[in-house]
């Protein structure tokens, strides 16, 4: 097949086979989550946000806060159609909700687990006590280098990882809230990507799950026509579209190639697939296991099937955001080194140390869990590769749509197909070229 990445350039398309760096699919376990089952729902109380980041897929619009009645039947709804375990209260920034406590309560009180993302401006101690109160369970903190964030413009992902402590700090003091950090990583923070993870490595006491996403937009070197229904529009209005050429197919593999030019053993164990092309990793989780800058050993796909699987068994659903109390049970976890590989070359890795230097054994082992995430990818056929078990699905009009695609709903009552522009030679009659 033709390069399609060389005929469109760095903005367009990758090639449809290949170019997944060292990862099979098939040797990873395939997260069960599903439309109907999942880990998790996303819920948007309010589209106002205090920052406007680069890759931010929502209008920023103010005052747009629902009601708490129009919350309670968001939720009615996601309990009649899925399943879930927790549930993504995110924006607009959530914490800008005037009754962002209620609607953790709200949430808790159905026996979900509530998970802010925010990109904690206005998160205050206070604030994030009364959270705790209302049942919290998690936080996402969204930082990167491209927010505009007051004090801290102009600031690499390197110098941000101070900031990104501070608020684990924060939650590690109020205590018993797990703490995920995420990036949207752009063609120029890609080469970043390891400094945050072996940050995280430093932090894996306090610092519980670690995103990166993929930046997407439409850019105009897509060679695609954009059509809502059977109407030719322009994606002009749309927050992810750019009249800049940018670099829009940054995928998963990309970010593990280069963390594994820094962690040769990185090791991904659980992926969820893409809606067109089953090999392709929209999703894709690395859990490892370690102490404070030290890691023994990444979990293989057995590990993350046992703990799905059980927890499905015994709680009916799939688990997200484990609790920090769990999380700080690596030594435990070890006891599953029969089952898991992965497992096993951690234990292994801890006991090596530990006959190097005996004060080992005296230290707390911690699981940390990296995400990978590669959202829509748009093929040459005009196919739109999405998340298979979408976990960031969120209502709209009392149905179940893409979170990351909310606007086109909004603005043209459906979701935009691409079609492949048609070279006016090809569609012309022969006897009239
Ligand atoms: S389909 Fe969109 S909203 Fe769903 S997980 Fe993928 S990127 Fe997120």
């Amino acid at each position: 097949m033709q390069p399609i990445e060389s005929t469109f350039g760095r903005g367009g398309l990758r090639p449809d086979s290949g170019d997944y760096g060292q990862l099979d699919h098939r040797d990873l376990y395939r997260l069960p989550w599903t439309l109907p089952d999942n880990a998790i729902s996303w819920l948007e109380p309010t589209s106002q946000c205090n920052l406007s980041c680069d890759g931010c897929y929502r209008a920023n619009v103010r005052d747009s806060h629902k009601s708490i009645g129009q919350i309670k039947a968001e939720l009615e709804i996601f309990k009649r159609l899925r399943r879930c375990d927790s549930i993504s209260i995110a924006g607009g920034d959530p914490l800008l909700h005037p009754e962002i406590v209620e609607i953790v309560r709200l949430i808790a009180a159905d026996g979900l687990k509530p998970v802010v993302n925010t990109n904690g401006l206005t998160l205050t101690k206070d604030l994030l006590r009364e959270l705790k109160k209302a049942g919290v369970t998690g936080f996402t903190f969204h930082i990167d280098s491209k927010q505009g964030r007051p004090h801290w413009k102009g600031k690499n992902e390197i110098e941000l990882n101070e900031l990104r402590l501070q608020y684990a700090e924060m939650l590690a003091e109020v205590g018993g809230i797990s703490c995920a950090l995420n990036s949207t990583v752009y063609e120029d923070t890609l080469m970043y990507v390891p400094d945050i993870v072996e940050w995280a490595e430093k932090h894996i006491d306090i610092v519980h799950v670690v995103v990166f996403i993929a930046f997407r937009a439409t850019v105009p070197e897509l060679p695609f026509d954009w059509f809502a229904g059977g109407k030719k529009i322009e994606m002009g209005p749309l927050p992810y579209s750019t009249r800049e050429a940018r670099r829009v197919n940054i995928l998963s593999t990309d970010m593990v190639n280069v963390i594994r030019k820094r962690f040769p053993d990185f090791q991904p164990c659980a992926f969820l697939n893409g809606t067109e092309k089953p090999d392709s990793f929209k999703w894709l989780l690395t859990g490892r296991v370690g102490a404070r800058g030290k890691i023994y050993g990444y979990v293989g796909s057995k590990f993350m099937e046992m703990m799905q699987a059980l927890h499905h068994l015994l709680y009916g659903r799939y688990l997200a955001y484990a609790k920090p109390l769990l999380l700080r049970k690596g030594r435990t976890m070890l006891l599953l080194s029969p089952l898991d590989r992965g497992m096993s070359n951690a234990a292994r890795g801890y006991l090596g140390e530990v006959f190097r230097n005996p004060y080992r054994l005296f230290e707390r082992l911690h699981y940390q869990s990296i995400m990978i995430i590669q959202p829509v990818d748009f093929l040459a056929d005009g196919s739109q590769n999405m998340c298979d078990g979408c976990p960031d699905i969120t209502v709209w009009n009392d149905r179940l749509v893409w979170s990351c695609r909310l606007e086109e709903q909004l603005q043209f009552g459906c979701f935009v197909r691409s079609v492949p522009k048609v070279n006016d030679e090809e569609v012309r009659p022969e006897s009239e070229r």
